[in-house]
């Protein structure tokens, strides 16, 4: 046969093997063993080989060897098998030539530059006379080299370099080919994982809910359970101890679910920022799920370390059945994490079933959003005040304006019911000025009415301590009712001052410029650093109610707050005692040296006229 007849029956053969449907569907080293097998026999060799360049290239590593005369060792080749490593330290000619030509194609191997390195301890030893290398190139990238050996000098001819580097070049289509599914997997993770958790995320969630609750409708057989899991205050965190600390709180929380064994569990997934769902599936005992939440909140609860402390977590759970509660996928989301919301509503760290009251709850959520929407733009809201009193109780200091919303079918709402709804539809800035507009407009009336009203306390949110304008707006409607701003004074909580400290800080030093004072409110309660309290222009603390509910008989509650009475003291403020009910409390309070108190001891929060009949009436 003449040379361009052979070279035609090569590729041929070579075409019809590669581009065989069950040829693409073979795993990498049996494609490898089909493709060296197939040039051995159409050249007449006994002896080719695979060869790649590991990571670290100082060195190429046998990926395949086909020996005839060992045919048992034909194989994969181990990595750690040394005889197949040829390091480039060892052989740099050779790796010169196979970096920089098409085919490396050596009649006398033995005394060939190139490849006369190899000779003592490889070619006299196996008895190669000739050898013909095609490097493998990806792109531009060099990945490997396809080795063929003679055990008699051969001349190579023209067919046998083609087929060479043919055979290189489908090795290196089958490398791109793999890279791409590589990718393409990568791509499937990224859009059905959460990458922080390696937890399926909503997408992968909603799927899965999708095939079980169409597999439950189609068989009428089977249930499920989604719980909904929020981790409670995450954003306190986030804020006081860095987005770091957020993630590993929330990478922990993921590691301990999932290592939950759990009878019918199915889906573990990461749905948001700080939620979690759980799918179980075809639970039966009536207690199982009782204490399966239990075993959630039992392994959440146990303290996170996190830059070096203890944090103490907590959650909240919703959970909704199906078929009970619900009929679509949907409504099954829907369903948890309205019964969510209602378990944080309660207080937080509890779970909550699905029912048809909280079902009218989800709905009428999105309803009063809509309603204080519309509120807000006619500055709608009231402000009821509760009286803050000396250390005595006996005289009024000052006044606390908290915001109500008198709605037309439900009453009185407080701040409870509605400034979650205000901060999810990011209305807290219109809410603060509705708020400092109406607290103005009292203290101009009552001194219309000759009343000088005692220093009036406002409280502000994290939006509004954000908001360059805020100081501006605070002029501006004092002003328009001929107050002067030093009749107020601001409470922020220890978590509002979290955020960008530049920002904050300007926008409270303008405040306290314009003449206004600064508390802090619900001390105790986040994770405030004591450099950003001192740094910042507050005058006084408001020791949070949960510490004062239990004194004198708790014995860490009055640690804790004698602790903030010293460091009040240390910083030079002065000290405000929140929820004071009764004379014990009183008594504690006044004997430690706590400079002011409020609670329902002296009053509950009063609608204006009330406020103003019950303390400046004659
Ligand atoms: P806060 O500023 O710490 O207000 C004190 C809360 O404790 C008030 O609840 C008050 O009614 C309640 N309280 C006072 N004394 C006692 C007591 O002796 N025992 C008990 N159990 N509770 C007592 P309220 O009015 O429901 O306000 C709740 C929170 O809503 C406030 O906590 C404040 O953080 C926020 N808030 C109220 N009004 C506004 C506002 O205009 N703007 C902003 N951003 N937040 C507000
Ligand atoms: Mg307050
Ligand atoms: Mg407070």
């Amino acid at each position: 046969m003449r040379d361009t007849e052979i070279l035609v029956t090569h590729h041929k053969a070579l075409m019809e093997l590669s581009h065989n449907a069950s040829f693409i569907e073979l795993p990498r080293p049996r494609k490898l063993a089909a493709l060296v097998e197939l040039c051995t026999r159409l050249l007449g060799l006994k002896r080719a080989s695979v060869w790649l360049f590991p990571p670290e290239r100082d060195r190429i590593r046998c990926e395949w060897l086909h020996d005839e005369e060992q045919p048992d060792r034909n194989s994969c080749i181990s990595q750690k098998d040394s005889e197949f490593n040829l390091f480039r330290s060892d052989h740099p000619e050779y790796f010169r030539a196979i970096s920089e030509e098409r085919v490396v194609a050596v009649n006398d191997a033995r005394n060939d530059i190139r490849t006369r390195s190899f000779d003592r301890d490889y070619l006299s030893v196996q008895n190669i006379h000739s050898m013909l290398d095609a490097p493998i190139f990806d792109g531009e990238h060099l990945s490997g080299v396809v080795c063929l050996e003679s055990d008699v000098r051969r001349d190579w001819s023209v067919p046998d370099i083609s087929l060479a580097a043919a055979i290189a070049d489908t090795i290196s289509l089958m490398n791109t080919h793999e890279a791409w599914l590589r990718s393409k997997r990568a791509l499937e993770y990224v859009r059905h994982y959460d990458s922080l958790t390696g937890l399926a995320n909503m997408e992968s969630l909603r799927d899965r809910l999708g095939h079980l609750v169409r597999k439950i409708t189609r068989r009428n057989t089977g249930s499920l359970v989604l719980l909904w899991i929020d981790v409670d205050r995450l954003k306190t965190i986030n804020d006081g101890l860095g987005p770091q600390a957020g993630d590993d709180v929330i990478a922990e929380i993921g590691q301990r679910l999932k290592e939950m064994q759990l009878a019918g569990k199915d889906l573990l997934a990461r749905i948001g920022g700080d939620e979690f769902a759980l799918v179980i599936r075809n639970y039966t005992l009536p207690d199982f799920l009782d204490e399966a939440i239990q075993d959630i909140q039992h392994r959440i609860r146990q303290p996170i370390r996190v830059s070096g402390q203890n944090l103490n977590v907590s959650t909240s759970i919703g959970v909704c059945h199906f078929p009970g509660d619900c009929q679509e996928p949907e409504e099954l989301l829907r369903g948890a994490e309205a019964a969510m919301y209602h378990a944080k509503r309660q207080g937080r760290d509890r779970s909550t079933l699905f029912d048809s009251e909280i079902q009218m709850t989800a709905r009428s959520r999105f309803a009063l959003e809509n309603e204080l929407r519309e509120v807000l733009k006619v500055d709608g809201l009231d402000v009821f005040y509760q009286p803050i009193m000396d250390r005595t109780g006996t005289q009024l200091e000052s006044m606390e304006a908290l915001v109500r919303w008198q709605h037309p079918e439900r009453g009185w709402l407080s701040p409870i019911e509605f400034l979650d709804i205000a901060r999810g539809a990011g209305l807290m800035y219109e809410l603060g000025a509705c708020v400092l507009k109406r607290v103005c407009a009292h203290w101009r009336d009552a001194k219309d009415r000759n009343i000088l009203l005692p220093t009036m306390s406002v409280n502000l949110s994290s939006e509004q301590v954000l908001m360059p304008e805020l100081p501006e707006l605070v002029q501006q409607i004092c002003h328009h009712q001929s107050m002067p701003v030093s009749a107020l004074q601001f409470e922020v909580t220890e978590d509002s001052i979290q955020g960008d400290f530049s920002i904050i800080s300007r926008i409270l030093e303008q405040l306290v410029e314009a003449g206004a004072e600064l508390a802090i409110d619900d001390f105790g309660t986040g994770y405030s650093s004591l450099s950003r309290l001192k740094s910042l222009p507050f005058s006084r603390i408001k020791i949070d109610r949960s510490f004062i509910n239990n004194l004198p008989d708790d014995e860490n509650d009055c640690a804790i707050t004698l602790s903030i009475i010293g460091l009040a003291r240390g910083l030079g403020l002065s000290v405000v005692a929140e929820g004071v009910e009764n004379d014990a409390h009183e008594a504690w309070l006044f004997d430690k040296g706590c400079d002011y108190l409020q609670g329902y001891r002296y009053s509950k929060p009063l609608p204006y006229p009330e406020f103003l009949s019950c303390y400046f009436s004659d």
